[in-house]
């Protein structure tokens, strides 16, 4: 029998059991994933949340995930859910010419599961989401943040950025935002609830699902609010 097998622990997302998450490095900061279905931690958080709060729900029934999160989007399809997707060259400033592709006004929820830190500029992210979302739609963040920094660190090249940012960065990375990323999205227009998902399923699920602990799998509920008037569609 595998030294993983057991029922110490069980992903939400693939229902198995198993005696160990797998361990992976991404520079100091380690990533407990699922043996089975390869989650992590954010996922497995992300996954409880839309499947309690938002899947099934009144309104809430056309979906759009940006990035390429195959899991994600087969869970998605598993609940009778078909979402457009987008890469992340959607919305990027070198491929602007793909904005306005899709339509305006008519995404009940849009899922951006840690994608937000490869994008050259979020503030287009930001302009086509309110673009896309039809008036009291959500967009569901998942990024990374340092809560000790202000502000956001843009521009991560050197490795003194690298050196500096500690285990809040893995490569790719082109920004980590600070503890200011909620302000950062209500001055974007947005109407913002910040859910730590993990923390409100308690110490036992926590530990058992292996929800993370860390402001990587805190949840930005993001709401096109209906009584602004000043949205393009
Ligand atoms: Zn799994």
């Amino acid at each position: 029998m595998s030294r993983l097998a057991g029922n110490r622990f069980r992903c939400n997302v693939c229902g198995k059991t198993f005696n160990h998450f797998r361990k992976k490095k991404a520079q100091s900061h380690i990533h407990y994933l699922c043996p089975r279905c390869h989650s992590d931690e954010s996922l497995r958080s992300l996954w409880f949340f839309l499947s309690n709060e938002i899947i099934g729900k009144r309104n809430k029934k056309i979906f759009l995930v940006f990035g390429n999160n195959k899991l994600l989007v087969k869970k998605l399809k598993s609940q009778g859910i078909t979402p457009e997707i987008v890469d992340i060259g959607y919305i990027d400033s070198s491929a602007s010419q793909k904005q306005n592709s899709l339509p305006g006004n008519i995404y009940d929820v849009i899922i951006l599961p840690h994608v937000l830190q490869f994008i050259t500029d979020d503030q287009l992210v930001y302009i086509e989401l309110k673009r896309l979302l039809r008036p009291g739609g959500i967009a569901i963040i998942q990024t990374v943040t340092n809560p000790e920094m202000d502000r956001t660190y843009e521009n991560i090249k050197t490795t003194e950025d690298i050196d500096r940012l500690k285990d809040h960065y893995e490569p790719g990375y082109l920004r980590i935002y600070g503890a200011n990323f909620s302000k950062h999205l209500t001055k974007a227009g947005f109407d913002v609830e910040v859910v730590d998902y993990a923390e409100q399923l308690g110490l036992h699920a926590r530990e058992y699902y292996q929800v993370g602990r860390s402001e990587r799998e805190l949840i930005y509920v993001c709401k096109k609010n209906i009584n602004k008037e000043t949205w393009k569609s």
